[in-house]
């Protein structure tokens, strides 16, 4: 296996996380932190380039295959790439490392519909595209469908991706909170996007988190209104319901762009983002989250 796919139990559920790509992130130009109050503290850390990660996640469990986010499985000169891009696995290789074909997918859930998260839904063929899991239900909020703009504009990765499934009848359209699979739950967490998404894992006990983009550095668990000039106000009350649900059920949390799988913890003035594992290593966890071999 190679070390960008990492495998971990949560009960029942087999769940990997498939570090596909890196880029390079300039985490303090998007923030606008020159005069923050709460930028002081941080500055160091972001002296030298944000890795950003790009962590698709596959949930085995029962009979449900499901892939949540699909990626940017773009060419490498994709005017969408971020700068000093590094795709470490092709995302149907890093899936057949762990047994599971492109058709064995029954859901993808994606979070949201930005670029980097829905790039790997489909497959180029010739000069045209066609759905890279041809089984699988692609399960996205309402919210961010109806009314989305990209829809219509054929410059956008959205034309070449999501209108493919869409034409093919895959897509389904999420409102609110939504069962997938017997322990695996889409619940609601806008603030990046309207519909923004997030996963629930639950199997005899044990609960994990998918969170896509709630949090996109540990930094934002601390300052939780930090979140590059989205919606504040419902970053906030998403995080905020997240973080009391994850600190009540000791969940494992996986965050699209996040370095590390982690827990929450309090502190004084609300949570901190506490590494479990580094997503990039070969590992495998058992259920208390403690490395097996
Ligand atoms: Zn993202």
């Amino acid at each position: 296996m190679s070390n960008f796919v990492q495998s971990l139990t949560v009960g029942e559920a087999h769940v990997t996380v498939i570090n596909i790509a890196y880029a390079d992130w300039n985490f303090p130009a998007g923030l606008d932190t020159a005069a923050s109050p709460w930028w002081p503290p941080y500055a160091a850390q972001f002296e030298q380039p944000v890795w950003s990660h790009h962590n698709v996640v596959h949930i085995a469990l029962a009979d449900a295959s499901i892939l949540v986010d699909a990626g940017f499985d773009d060419l490498p000169d994709s005017p969408y790439q971020l700068p000093r891009f590094r795709r470490n696995v092709d995302l149907s290789a890093a899936l057949r490392e762990v047994g599971v074909a492109p058709e064995d997918i029954t859901h993808v859930v994606i979070t949201h519909p930005h670029d980097d998260h829905i790039g790997g839904l489909t497959v180029k063929q010739g000069t045209s595209y066609t759905p890279r899991f041809p089984q699988a239900r692609v399960l996205l909020s309402r919210w961010d469908w109806e009314g989305n703009p990209d829809r219509e504009d054929p410059t956008e990765v959205c034309a070449w991706t999501l209108n493919v499934v869409d034409r093919a009848g895959r897509l389904n359209l999420v409102d609110g909170s939504q069962e997938v699979a017997p322990g695996v739950t889409i619940l609601p967490a806008p603030g990046e996007t309207p519909g923004h998404q997030i996963v629930r894992v639950q199997s005899e006990g044990q609960t994990a988190y998918v969170l896509g983009d709630l949090f996109h550095h540990p930094v934002m668990v601390e300052q939780p209104w930090v979140n590059r000039g989205r919606d504040v106000e419902q970053v906030l009350a998403s995080r905020q319901r997240l973080a009391e649900a994850a600190l009540a059920e000791d969940a494992l949390l996986v965050a699209y762009h996040i370095g590390t799988l982690g827990k929450l913890r309090p502190t004084a003035t609300g949570f901190t983002w506490e590494p479990v594992r580094p997503i990039e290593s070969l590992t495998l966890l058992n259920q208390e989250g403690e490395v097996m071999v």
